[in-house]
């Protein structure tokens, strides 16, 4: 019997857990080819993008390259963007890759699968909102990450120019306070203080200014009041201006016009109010929800085709009675774990587990300055409130917890260790 090949698409929170999970169970002992699909030939994990966009976060320390990494997991990395699917011939359809320059490297071309994993993540939602696309940033990818931070520091540039002086502050308008509208409010001041002490802005000015925007009553509106409360006063003491109860009916260059006409005059305008998953998936003649999220049932497994299954940010999976499961890294990682069982049954011709998700609680970063959220012991509690030290390192193990996923404990360790080293070794923050 030929070995079936199992193809993962997304090699991000999920799918990069998955495939290494999959790959030593079943890719080490030849019991089924393993191939995880992805458009980068890195992987950063998303909760760092924010870290990222402001040069905290010095990416080359901290992505992955999918193709060594593949080769010490067992698994098969193939770069490609998935752009359909052929379900009667259970093929995929890959965009032509292209160089730097646009000369075609590879053309379309079709990869097939015996089990298909789509774990493709999101993008941020517009909801159709004029201008967003022409000018905002928006924080969903490395390179959109990196475009920001491009940006950012060249209009602090442009302001040690002495003509321009007197509007020396930088004004960025973040539009959605949820935790990424939220973390990267507070990462931005972090971004200014060392961008002041490396001599890149004027010494004499408090060179930022952030207006972060969000339409319900409260910041955070998916947590607990007090936690909501609590980073209001915290970003509101670091000099950020809140604005509640406010949506944004259009973005436009350089300003941000809210539903009641106030213009908010701003540099640069960020979007990250809220999430869709990519909208082609809507045409792969899979049934997806309004945020174009494959719906799948308790096993994973899509409502149309128990051959295709999805995970993750792009999975719409039930929880509850009528509500489905949150896009968070957290899910997206016990759903890898579930899947890895459930691929195995599958091959093995046994029944498939449902997913129940855990909610563990919710950790939001106020950069260096603080960290708040809170712990669940079980679904029912109210879960401990965590502020401060304790937060950050609670906080900080959300990453380790990553890294030992992909990784293993030997690494992990070494990794953290590196990471400690080059706190005294490297500028904190990466300037290009
Ligand atoms: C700034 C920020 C902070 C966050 N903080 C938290 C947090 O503190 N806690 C938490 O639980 N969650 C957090 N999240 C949410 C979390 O990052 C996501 O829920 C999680 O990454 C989803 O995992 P995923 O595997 O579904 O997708 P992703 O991790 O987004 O991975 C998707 C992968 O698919 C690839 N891909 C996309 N399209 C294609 C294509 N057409 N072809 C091939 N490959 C493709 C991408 O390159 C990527 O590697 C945060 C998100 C952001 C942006």
């Amino acid at each position: 019997m030929p070995t079936p090949r199992i193809v993962i698409v997304g090699g991000g929170a999920g799918g990069l857990a998955l495939a290494t999970r999959l790959g030593h169970t079943l890719g080490k002992r030849k019991r089924a080819e393993i191939v995880l699909l992805d458009r980068d030939t890195t992987h950063v994990w998303k909760p760092l993008l924010h870290e990222l966009a402001t040069g905290v976060l010095n990416s080359s320390m901290d992505e992955v390259d999918l193709r060594g990494h593949s080769s010490a997991h067992f698994y098969r990395y193939q770069r490609g963007s998935l752009t359909g699917i052929n379900r009667e011939q259970q093929t995929l359809q890959l965009a032509p890759i292209h160089d730097e320059d646009g000369q075609e490297v590879l053309p379309a071309r079709e990869l097939a699968y015996d089990y298909l994993v789509m774990a493709l993540g999101s993008v941020s939602n517009d909801f159709g909102t004029p201008g967003v696309t022409e000018h905002c940033h928006f924080i969903d990818s490395p390179e959109q990450a990196k475009a920001f931070q491009r940006d950012m520091i060249n209009t602090f540039l442009r302001y040690t120019d002495p003509n321009l002086r007197q509007h020396a502050q930088l004004t960025i308008g973040i539009v959605g306070g949820g935790a990424t509208g939220v973390e990267l409010a507070a990462e931005l001041f972090d971004a200014s203080r060392m961008l002041n002490a490396y001599g890149v802005t004027a010494e004499d000015h408090q060179t930022i200014s952030v207006h972060l925007i969000e339409a319900a009553p409260r910041l955070l509106p998916g947590l607990s009041e007090r936690i909501s409360q609590t980073v209001k006063t915290e970003l509101e003491s670091l000099g950020v201006t809140v604005h509640t109860d406010t949506a944004i009916k259009e973005a436009q260059a350089h300003q941000l016009i809210t539903g009641g006409d106030e213009v908010i005059k701003t540099d640069i305008n960020v979007w990250a109010a809220g999430i869709k998953a990519p909208p082609f998936l809507a045409g792969l003649g899979l049934t997806t929800n309004k945020k174009n999220q494959i719906e799948v049932n308790r096993t994973l497994q899509s409502v149309d085709d128990e051959k295709v299954f999805a995970l993750g940010d792009c999975a719409s999976c039930p929880m509850g009675e009528d509500s489905t499961v949150p896009p968070r890294a957290q899910a997206a990682h016990q759903q890898a774990k579930l899947l890895a069982k459930n691929l195995v049954n599958q091959l093995e011709g046994k029944p498939l587990a449902d997913f129940r998700y855990r909610d563990h609680g919710s950790l939001v970063s106020l950069a260096r300055f603080d960290a708040v959220g809170n712990l669940m012991r079980s679904s029912a509690s109210k879960g401990l409130f965590l502020e401060g030290w304790l937060a950050r390192q609670a906080y900080a193990s959300l990453y380790r917890m990553h890294q030992l996923s992909i990784h293993g404990a030997p690494k992990t360790g070494l990794a953290w260790l590196v990471d400690k080293l080059n706190r005294y070794l490297k500028p904190r923050m990466k300037l290009h």
